[in-house]
């Protein structure tokens, strides 16, 4: 299921393109275009649906596992997973999305 007029689903298809780190078939996973520190990834599922209540169960489940390797992959220590729900949650786009915000020692640049 995917929405036509949906960012994430059009970087899925790859219409709009996208720094990609992983593909599956339930799953995706690419750079964020404003990252909040180097490697600032997005996790999302290919299901299009706006909030994590919206998501089925069999495509949540791929999500964090995924999250988990590429915070391995970039040798984080220290990071967030972030996923925001609704408006005043702080959500912007309308697609499911778990950041996975790599938290750098300060000396290191970017924090
Ligand atoms: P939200 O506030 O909805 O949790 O976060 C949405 C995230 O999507 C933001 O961090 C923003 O930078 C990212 N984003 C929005 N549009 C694009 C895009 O076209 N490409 C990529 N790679 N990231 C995007
Ligand atoms: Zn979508």
């Amino acid at each position: 299921m995917s929405s036509a007029a949906c960012i994430f689903c059009k970087i899925i298809k790859g219409d709009i393109p996208s720094l990609k780190l992983f593909e599956s078939d339930k799953v995706f996973a690419f750079l964020d275009i404003q990252p909040l520190s180097r490697g600032h990834a997005l996790v999302i599922p290919k299901f299009h649906g706006a909030k994590l209540t919206d998501i089925p169960d069999e495509d949540l489940v791929e999500i964090l596992p995924v999250a988990k390797k590429i915070a391995q992959a970039t040798g984080a220590v220290d990071f967030n997973i972030l996923q925001n729900n609704g408006r005043i949650a702080h959500q912007v786009v309308d697609h499911v999305h778990f950041h996975m915000i790599p938290k750098p020692n300060e000396k290191e640049g970017m924090t």
